[in-house]
């Protein structure tokens, strides 16, 4: 096992996935790209993550006002970076142009974005389902490309087929509003069987407004699940 892994190591050099430079593991992003991405660390919203600029000590637990008034209707969201020049770097290739090799070291960043929170209670790995059409077009969800490793850390199963997402328009330049009326019916529980009386953690590459969550999260439940929590790559964060 060492040795083929050397031997894969010497025909090809690990190299970071975004700009070339040598590294020394397979997968992991070079120190300089690393430090360009803005990882979301403390102090951050205890439910959303959303991250906050002043820090008022180790033990005060924050809400933002968007939690701490009852709108977030997940049980927690969990994001590892924010999504800016740096990251849309990153997401853009692995999103539109095949760069599927990204996924290592993303995914393992919301891992690490989690370790405030147990996940012993996690029953599913969901990724937020892609519309067939979209699916046709690109090949690959890269939702479930993030999600498999986390599911496989967790040691529970990725759930690919309770739910079905129907086609829509492209939310692209949509405000809130907006967005949350697009994705209003999008998506229809198929298997509330798989669904009932289970925790699930959905998986996205981006959070933009959190309204794909919500919506998703709103059948579940309906479906009959007892809690929907939910982690992203990147998230949009704006001033509240
Ligand atoms: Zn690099
Ligand atoms: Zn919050």
């Amino acid at each position: 096992m060492v040795i083929g892994r050397s031997i894969i190591n010497f025909l090809f050099p690990p190299a970071c996935p975004v700009c070339g430079t040598p590294v020394s593991v397979h997968g992991e992003l070079c120190a300089d790209c690393w430090m360009s991405i803005n990882w979301i660390d403390e102090p951050k919203c205890v439910r959303c993550g959303y991250p906050f600029v002043s820090d008022y000590g180790p033990d005060f637990r924050m809400m933002c006002p968007v939690c701490a008034s009852g709108n977030c209707e997940l049980d927690w969201i969990r994001s590892a970076c924010v999504y800016d020049d740096a990251s849309r770097d990153v997401m853009l290739p692995f999103k539109h142009a095949g760069r599927i090799d990204y996924a290592y070291f993303m995914s393992r960043a919301m891992i690490w974005a989690m370790r405030d929170i147990d996940l012993s209670d996690i029953d599913i790995v969901m990724p937020v389902p892609l519309a067939c059409r979209r699916l046709f077009k690109r090949t690959y969800n890269q939702a479930t490309l993030l999600a498999r490793p986390i599911a496989s850390v967790l040691g529970v199963k990725m759930d690919l087929d309770s739910v079905r997402r129907k086609y829509r328009d492209d939310m692209g330049h949509k405000n809130a509003r907006q967005r949350a009326e697009n994705i209003h019916g999008v998506f229809v529980v198929r298997r509330p069987d798989k669904i009932r009386g289970k925790k699930i953690l959905l998986v996205d590459d981006v959070m933009t407004t959190g309204a794909t969550f919500s919506e998703l999260r709103r059948e579940l439940m309906r479906a009959g699940a007892i809690a929907v929590c939910g982690v992203s790559f990147c998230r949009v964060v704006r001033a509240i």
